[in-house]
């Protein structure tokens, strides 16, 4: 299976490839030239497995060339030892909802699904043998803390995480900044996560310094995470038992629900995939008008989705504009010229047969972790508050699973404020709590970051 850019699918990369640069050339994402599409038959049997066994069934589909499918189920198994749930997700009955928890693993959110196995990765594809790889993440909080827990202390591995200062919440920085190893680099950037992203795109981009440093990046538009994700749709899908399924999804870089969306390609026979998004709600406006025009970014209490600029909704984009990778470099071109895109009405239309969006606000939000807990006695952080809020907005969808993405204790100080408890640390968190902090604060430029990096690995 070979891989190509959304905005030129002439470029034809492995694997191997797109798994350590992240990033195309030229600025596009990286998409795979076949899909697999399961039949009814398939679905039955794939229904059957464990969780590890169906990660093994539907990751391989992206990586065969390169790993075998009997290293990929020792990866796996390996990836998720550290997860507290044995099935390393949870299907929980809140009322109405269907609740999938995302958040047992090292650092208690849906992003050490994928990137406990990306560390395994590293270590297998054998990337790092030679040469040291320098990692560089832009964070809104829990990319950054899962991608420490995963490479923290791997051989010939350096990473660099960049997170906006002072805009995550405590707990997503303390474990950041205690957990790592001597290879681990925190950079407080004084900008938003935007500005964050914007740099590890432009380092990306320049060739002379990507290949001086060996760069390669672990963001959600890395690849390997989306296939990480599409499995827990299948896994949850398949326990639900029912055949009306909808998926609620709290909504930032659009990678979890791209996840999603590539599930149903596969044959998974998803309802809708509805988009939640806090008030910095630019995918919410994209689906509902066509116009994709990032606004600069508010904080809000669901940190992790405080994002305007959401890179993976480009994949959706490319299957939108029916596969033409010119048409998305115009879109692409008329956003970094104008600040602005427009779709055509059709479009709009052909989005809306998968998708939803709906913002909710900051106060629906605490409302609704208010509500959950008055009527169920059950904690919900943030970020899964919108994907309820969501999925009570909508109606007439059937079943619904929202993802739950984080556990409440990261974010417990809106949680305290909400229903007036302190939470207890769950004891599978990786949190050094003796040791003291260490992140250096750092200008919003480009050239500081560069000179930053060097300055530690030379
Ligand atoms: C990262 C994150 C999100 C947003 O996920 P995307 O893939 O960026 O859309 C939502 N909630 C939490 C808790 C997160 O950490």
């Amino acid at each position: 299976m070979n891989y190509f850019s959304t905005r030129n699918k002439s470029l034809k990369f492995s694997f191997k490839d797109i798994f350590l640069r992240g990033l195309a050339p030229g600025g596009g994402l990286f998409l795979p030239s076949e899909i697999k599409k399961y039949t009814k038959k398939d679905l039955k049997k794939l229904s059957e497995l464990s969780y590890n066994k169906l990660a093994v069934e539907i990751i391989y589909n992206f990586c065969s060339k390169e790993i075998q499918k009997n290293e990929l189920s020792s990866l796996i198994e390996k990836s998720y030892i550290s997860f507290k749930e044995n099935e390393v997700v949870k299907l929980k009955k809140i009322g109405d909802i269907n609740l999938l928890e995302l958040y047992h693993g090292p650092t208690l959110a849906f992003k050490d699904v994928a990137m406990q196995v990306i560390g395994n990765m590293y270590d297998h594809l054998q990337v790092a043998k030679t040469k040291t790889v320098n990692i560089v993440v832009a964070t809104s909080g829990d990319t950054g803390s899962a991608a420490i827990a995963a490479l923290s202390d791997r051989k010939n591995i350096n990473l660099f995480v960049l997170h906006p200062h002072n805009k995550i919440s405590n707990i997503q920085r303390k474990i950041m900044t205690t957990i790592g190893g001597a290879n681990i680099y925190n950079i407080a950037i004084e900008g938003t996560f935007d500005d964050c992203q914007k740099i590890v795109k432009e380092l990306f981009n320049e060739d002379n310094f990507r290949e001086k440093i060996n760069m390669s990046g672990v963001n959600s538009i890395n690849w390997a995470r989306i296939i990480c994700q599409i499995v827990y749709y299948f896994y949850s899908y398949f326990k639900l038992k029912k055949s009306n399924v909808s998926f609620s999804v709290p909504t930032g870089n659009f990678g979890d629900i791209y996840a999603g969306y590539f599930a149903k390609k596969m044959g998974l026979p998803i309802n809708k995939l509805i988009v939640a998004t806090n008030k910095n709600d630019i995918l919410q406006r994209v689906i509902n008008t066509g116009e994709y025009k990032p606004n600069t970014v508010k904080q809000s209490i669901t940190p992790s989705m405080d994002i305007q600029v959401a890179s993976n909704f480009e994949r959706l984009l490319f299957y939108i504009l029916d596969e033409n990778d010119n048409s998305v470099n115009s879109l692409m071109n008329d956003l970094s010229s104008k600040g602005v895109f427009n779709l055509q009405k059709k479009k709009v239309e052909k989005i809306k047969k998968d998708f939803e969006g709906i913002k909710i606000t900051d106060e629906e939000t605490e409302n609704i972790i208010k509500e959950v807990y008055k009527k169920h006695q059950f904690i919900i952080d943030p970020h899964t508050a919108t994907g309820f809020g969501a999925a009570k907005k909508i109606k007439n969808l059937g079943d619904i699973i929202v993802l739950g993405t984080a556990h409440p204790y990261k974010f417990n100080d809106t949680i305290k404020k909400a229903i007036g408890k302190n939470l207890e640390i769950p004891e599978n968190l990786k949190l050094n709590v003796d040791k003291k902090e260490t992140f250096d604060i750092i200008k919003n430029s480009n050239s500081e970051v560069k000179n930053y990096i060097l300055s530690k690995i030379e």
